[in-house]
């Protein structure tokens, strides 16, 4: 990664907020991106993410709080006045104008001459180096928006900002150009911002990702890390499937907790809880689809101590290539998800069989009961 000396990719943003009459559409918000970084603000549709973005963009003025580039205080620069530029959803480029003019655009408006060796290796890094004198419109959907790309990185923002910028493709090629911009971004070493409702493509592509919700940060950090150890319901759920079933703080045992649910015991590590943990409180436990293994009840004494486990009954099961995705009823929980490898299925697990679930405790987390289930 590099980084300048005055860290001036960095983006901090203090107590920031944006309310249009009496509506808060963010309130405010304490965020930092570090220099270099590619930072996502993840959210359903009107939670808040674009206006955060055009914050940062100079496109909207905060109602409160400051912005600040690096050492810069830009809160009341328009935007041509800050090191950042934005790529939208609609590529926005010139029709009339070839790729090769489009890119140069920024640069010859700025009153640079020479802009050949510029324009061509921007072309190269984003790998339109054969398009160069087509107009957009003989372009791809996916080569438009790097084309887009390659415009607003030619005058060296320290920021990129990116507003839904694969929106507007297909899945095919939305995934290819994830893994485009994320190389691009690793090339130029500057900071990214993206925003995006799509969890999956937040988690491909963002070292840093910010859930958002209702205006707020609902909760920051690594994909694998938000994934794994969510801190509310809404998180759990947006970010894949999560199970989650209802229990209550029984004893505790070292770092671990033991919880009643239904008439059994479930171990959940402390340190993994955002509930309160004193005894009868109440506890959602949540685990992935994906982390729970599933035994013909035949077989249950083969399961090796240790682990967390529930009985239940197979309601359905769908085969989708690589994995079987079963649904299972259980006296604690009605449709639990369970998704099994194929190289490991049972050709006994069928509808109507009975099962035992069973799972590392570590793997599992427990959320506050008293949140509403979105
Ligand atoms: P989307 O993905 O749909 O763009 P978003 O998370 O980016 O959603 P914002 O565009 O930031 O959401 O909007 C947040 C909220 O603020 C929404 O309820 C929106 O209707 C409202 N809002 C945005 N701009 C204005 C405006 N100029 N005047 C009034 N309300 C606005």
């Amino acid at each position: 990664m590099k980084t300048t000396p005055d860290n001036s990719g960095d983006v901090r943003l203090s107590g920031i907020s944006k309310t249009y009459g009496s509506f808060t559409a963010v309130h405010p918000l304490d965020l930092t991106v570090p220099e270099g970084s590619f930072f996502a603000l993840l959210g359903a549709s009107g939670c808040g993410k674009t206006t955060t973005l055009r914050m940062i963009a100079g496109l909207e003025e905060p109602t409160t709080g400051t912005v600040r580039l690096g050492d810069q205080d830009v809160t009341h620069l328009p935007p041509y006045k800050r090191p950042v530029n934005t790529v939208f959803q609609s590529y926005a480029l010139f029709p009339h104008l070839d790729i090769f003019e489009n890119v140069a655009f920024g640069l010859r408006r700025r009153g640079i001459k020479s802009v050949k060796k510029q324009v061509e290796e921007m072309l190269e890094l984003v790998q339109l180096g054969e398009q160069a004198r087509k107009k957009p419109h003989q372009l791809s959907g996916g080569q438009q928006q790097r084309v887009a790309v390659a415009r607003a990185l030619i005058n060296h923002p320290k920021v990129l900002l990116l507003d839904e910028p694969l929106g507007a493709l297909d899945l095919k090629l939305r995934r290819q150009m994830q893994l485009e911009l994320k190389r691009i971004q690793t090339e130029v070493g500057i900071t990214f911002v993206h925003v995006t409702h799509d969890q999956e493509e937040a988690m491909t592509m963002a070292d840093t990702v910010a859930v958002m919700n209702g205006g707020r940060v609902e909760q920051l950090g690594s994909p694998a890390d938000l994934y794994e150890n969510p801190q509310s319901t809404f998180v759990a759920n947006f970010l894949g499937t999560s199970n989650l079933i209802e229990a209550e703080v029984d004893t505790k045992n070292g770092d671990d907790l033991v919880l009643k649910a239904g008439g059994g015991k479930l171990v959940l590590p402390e340190a993994r809880c955002s509930a309160p943990t004193t005894a009868g409180g109440k506890v959602l436990v949540g685990i992935r689809p994906e982390k729970i293994s599933l035994t013909h009840a035949d077989d249950a004494g083969e399961i090796p101590a240790g682990r967390n486990r529930l009985t239940g009954k197979i309601a359905d099961a769908s085969f989708i290539g690589v994995s079987t995705q079963y649904v299972i009823d259980s006296p604690v929980c009605d449709e639990l998800a369970v998704y099994v490898q194929n190289v490991e299925r049972d050709g006994r697990l069928v509808p109507g069989a009975d099962v035992v679930l069973h799972w590392n405790p570590a793997h599992t987390f427990g959320l506050d009961a008293a949140q509403d289930i979105d």
